[in-house]
């Protein structure tokens, strides 16, 4: 049986981050992972995501030369972002770097599936591990498959499979209208795939606000993606090479592949937290204090906590989590100015509360919408100018608290709407501030205008 001050169960982001800082701290760490060091984000998330993302803009950019500047013909080939994801994302999916840069850190490394099995006291590959000072959980999320009938028996694809492809099929089905279902819809379209979208609500991106929901899929419809909305899938099934599925009312959607992408999955309880007194039938994520800590003994870090599902959250707690024990001062996460983007073209970002969010927490809250196209900038953009501004303002204290930027560079324009929220900055003051002409970000000057 092994001894350490610290275990970190899930090498991602935000384990791999706290615990290399803990060992650098002088902290004897153990750090197992049950795949790859690094997690989902360099090799099944942000990262291929994003560069396959680029590579499908890049097509649709051609296009709108047609409209804008003569003609122009551009022939998808999805092999160089293949290339590109095995080569430079994922150095063909081998974690030897990441696995190097944490023991050089000065943690010890495990590869296995662990198990708690009690306070301080973890199971992998048949081995009992002690942690005198406690565990960090940072076990992130598999994408999670719906129980709809006929799913579990069919080849269907996650995150993984579709990051991982060398081929683009002829169609597919994507189910769920989230960020990542709608990410990979787009790009699979642009490169010549049929894509259907289904989705079970009556709107893509139900977190988001209504507007940047309408805007997307007027912007999906317009590329050729049928979206099917308001109907959840209740049953699959696989027959010939060719997936159907059929929706609540009797529509039948069939694909050569299908993408699962309706949430994700925390998997708690083969995670073992039972034995720390949590109850994983009712725990859907890990409630965590300003200082990252569940509990006496044990952190949770990233995914597993219930804070944001995004890199940029966990690796923030991951350095909260580190300076906390290390003694060190920390500012804790600003739950209300979390940031999110959703790749998509038009761009989706968002910070802060939706208006519905903010009246359900019986805010005093106007609101103020610009279509970017009715912007300087996007006008005069012209092809690919759709999207939205939208300001969330409480009444009360004149900030904003929440605010939606989708279009054209969306997730930038974000970048000065999150400073807002997170600075609390006084409508007055936004309003005064001079804002580039003709930039993008001077919409939000042209919504200000419209409180
Ligand atoms: C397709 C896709 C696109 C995304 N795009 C973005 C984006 O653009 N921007 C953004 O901010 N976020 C994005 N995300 C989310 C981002 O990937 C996650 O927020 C981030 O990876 C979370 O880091 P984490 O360390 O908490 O968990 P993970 O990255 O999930 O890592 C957890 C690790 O723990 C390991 N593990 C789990 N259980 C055990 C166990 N019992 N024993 C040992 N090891 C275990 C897993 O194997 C995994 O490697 C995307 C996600 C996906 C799927």
């Amino acid at each position: 049986m092994r001894e350490t001050d610290f275990i970190v169960v899930g090498l991602g982001p935000a384990g791999e981050s706290v615990g290399a800082q803990l060992a650098k701290g002088g902290k004897r760490v153990i750090g197992i992972e049950a795949s790859l060091v690094g997690g989902e984000c360099p090799y099944w998330g942000c990262v291929p995501s994003k560069m396959a993302i680029r590579a499908a803009n890049s097509l649709m950019e051609s296009q709108r030369v047609n409209e804008l500047a003569g003609s122009a013909t551009a022939t998808p080939d999805w092999a160089p972002v293949a290339k590109r994801i095995r080569e430079q994302a994922t150095d063909n999916w081998n974690d030897q770097v990441a696995v190097d840069r944490f023991t050089d850190a000065g943690g010890e490394f495990i590869r296995g599936r662990a198990t708690i099995v009690g306070p301080g006291k973890v199971e992998v590959n048949g081995e009992e591990i002690t942690a005198s000072e406690g565990i960090i959980l940072s076990t992130g999320t598999m994408a999670a498959v719906p129980p709809i009938e006929g799913l579990a028996d069919t080849p269907y694809w996650t995150n993984h499979h579709i990051i991982e492809t060398e081929v683009v099929p002829e169609s597919l089905i994507v189910l769920g209208g989230g960020p990542i279902g709608l990410e990979m819809a787009q790009v699979m379209n642009r490169f010549g795939a049929d894509v259907k979208v289904v989705e079970g609500t009556d709107r893509l991106l139900p977190r988001n606000e209504p507007e940047a929901s309408a805007v997307v899929k007027q912007a999906f419809e317009a590329e050729g993606i049928a979206v099917h909305l308001g109907q959840f899938a209740s049953s699959v099934t696989y027959d010939d090479d060719s997936f159907t599925v059929t929706l609540a009312d009797g529509t039948k959607v069939t694909g050569e592949k299908l993408l699962v992408a309706t949430g994700r999955d925390r998997l708690l309880k083969q995670l073992g937290v039972d034995a720390l007194g949590i109850d994983s039938s009712t725990t859907r994520a890990l409630t965590v204090r300003p200082d990252q800590k569940v509990q006496d003994g044990l952190w949770a870090v990233g995914d597993v906590t219930d804070t944001g599902l995004f890199t940029h959250i966990a690796v923030r707690q991951a350095n909260i989590a580190a300076a906390a024990i290390l003694g060190n001062d920390f500012e804790p996460i600003n739950t209300e100015a979390i940031s999110a983007v959703t790749f998509t073209d038009p761009e989706v970002g968002s910070v802060g509360l939706t208006e519905a969010e903010a009246k359900e927490k019986s805010l005093n809250v106007s609101t103020a919408v610009k279509e970017v196209g009715h912007t300087a900038r996007g006008w005069l953009h012209s092809a690919g100018n759709e999207g939205v501004i939208k300001l969330v303002v409480d009444n009360d204290s004149n900030t904003l608290v929440g605010a939606t930027s989708a279009g054209p560079h969306g997730g930038e324009v974000l970048g000065l709407l999150s400073l807002a929220v997170h600075a609390k900055t006084p409508i007055s003051q936004l309003k005064s501030m001079i804002y580039a002409y003709p930039t993008f970000h001077r919409g939000i000057e042209d919504t200000l205008g419209d409180l």
